[in-house]
């Protein structure tokens, strides 16, 4: 947003973050071994949208990247999301594409009304599989278990009856060529833009004059959670480097059971692409603690969520944006999206004159 405000509308603009770093979560660094990780966890993009893929080409080039994730369950690694591959392999069977599907269908529990994550799941692929490979996942990512998440956060993960094993269907697969880092660095790149860090809105809003503010923290914080808090789920991040050229055989490795207390484990130079005679690799731990990620799905936080944009609309010249401001999962694309639509709806709004 701030790019476009100012290199299509020559808005001055002072973007503060109160990280030390730009690029929020999708911040990539090279540690000091010399090798480029994400400080946040892996952040792989991927979109259907070529108005998103047009206006970040602007800033960098793209690096073809493939994802395919796989699981540890029973002592062995097989494809997730399922496929005909994780069956054969999970049962030593040699299941056609049709066999597999009568193989879930006979397992598939029925279940009239869906309402929870539990339901979805039991009722695409039965208990068993739900066990191995949703239960435990489910309730270490969300310190939940999933007869207590709403259907939403399982509803759009897949399976499927053929080998096909790309974790993401979506039409453009890249990483940005130097990292993301490198890419927020060239969008902000503008003289129209300051850009303060180590910052918090808090500490410098009685002191800067602006006519219109972006704001894209939580938006129950901005309003000093009066109307109670929206609950995050947090990650704590281990990362490693180690005397090795190579630690699994892809970037993620997932770990569903309840026995190990990380998610995932990713290695980062198969999203990068550099080589190098070390490698790093970044264990992910779901907590209630720390920088909030991911908002909770569930009916009650919704409606909270809601009340405060009620109260944000008496609030017109403050914008809330991305994924905090808006309390919902999105991913990189969504948000690219959302911020250039929120642009235009600005632009037209406050009648800005475009300079280029
Ligand atoms: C572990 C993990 C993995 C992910 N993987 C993927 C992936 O593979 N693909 C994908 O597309 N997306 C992924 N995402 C989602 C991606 O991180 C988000 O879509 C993206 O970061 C959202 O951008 P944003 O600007 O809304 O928020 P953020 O990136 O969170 O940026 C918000 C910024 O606002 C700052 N801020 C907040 N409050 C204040 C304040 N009061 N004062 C000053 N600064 C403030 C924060 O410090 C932060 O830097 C992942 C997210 C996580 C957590």
């Amino acid at each position: 947003m701030a790019e476009r405000l100012a290199a299509q509308y020559g808005q001055r603009v002072l973007l503060v973050d109160r990280r030390s770093h730009i690029a929020g979560n999708a911040y990539d660094e090279y540690n000091a071994d010399g090798i480029l990780i994400h400080r946040y966890g892996p952040h792989i993009f991927h979109t259907n949208a070529q108005r998103v893929v047009d206006y970040l080409s602007r800033f960098t080039a793209w690096r073809p990247y493939r994802h395919r994730v796989l699981a540890s369950v029973d002592g062995m690694l097989v494809p997730v999301p399922i496929n005909l591959t994780t069956l054969n392999r999970l049962y030593s069977l040699d299941l056609s594409p049709e066999e597999a599907e009568a193989f879930l269908a006979a397992r598939a529990e029925p279940i009239a009304n869906v309402r929870t994550s539990e339901d979805v799941v039991v009722g695409k692929v039965g208990r068993e599989l739900y066990e191995k490979f949703f239960r435990g996942y489910t309730r270490k990512q969300w310190g939940m278990d999933p007869s207590e998440l709403d259907r939403s956060v399982t509803s759009r993960v897949p399976v499927r009856t053929t080998a096909e094993d790309g974790y993401f269907n979506d039409e453009f697969q890249c990483m940005p060529l130097e990292g993301y880092t490198r890419m927020f660095e060239k969008m902000l790149a503008h003289p129209n833009i300051k850009v303060m860090l180590n910052t918090d809105f808090k500490e410098i809003r009685a002191e800067v004059s602006f006519r219109k503010l972006i704001y894209t923290g939580p938006i129950d914080e901005y309003f000093d959670h009066c109307l109670g808090k929206l609950p995050y789920r947090s990650l704590a991040f281990r990362h490693e480097t180690l005397d090795q050229e190579r630690f699994q055989s892809l970037a993620v490795v997932n770990y569903p059971s309840e026995d190990v207390r990380h998610t995932r484990i990713t290695e980062y130079k198969y999203l990068t692409g550099q080589q190098h005679a070390k490698t790093s690799i970044t264990y992910e731990y779901p907590s209630d603690e720390g920088d909030p990620y991911y908002p909770i799905p569930r009916p009650a936080n919704a409606e909270l969520f809601k009340r405060y944009e009620a109260l944000a609309e008496a609030h017109p010249e403050v914008t809330f944006a991305g994924r905090l401001g808006s309390y919902r999962y999105y991913n990189m694309d969504q948000v690219v999206a959302q911020a250039l639509s929120l642009v235009e709806r600005i632009a037209e709004r406050e009648a800005l004159k475009q300079s280029a």
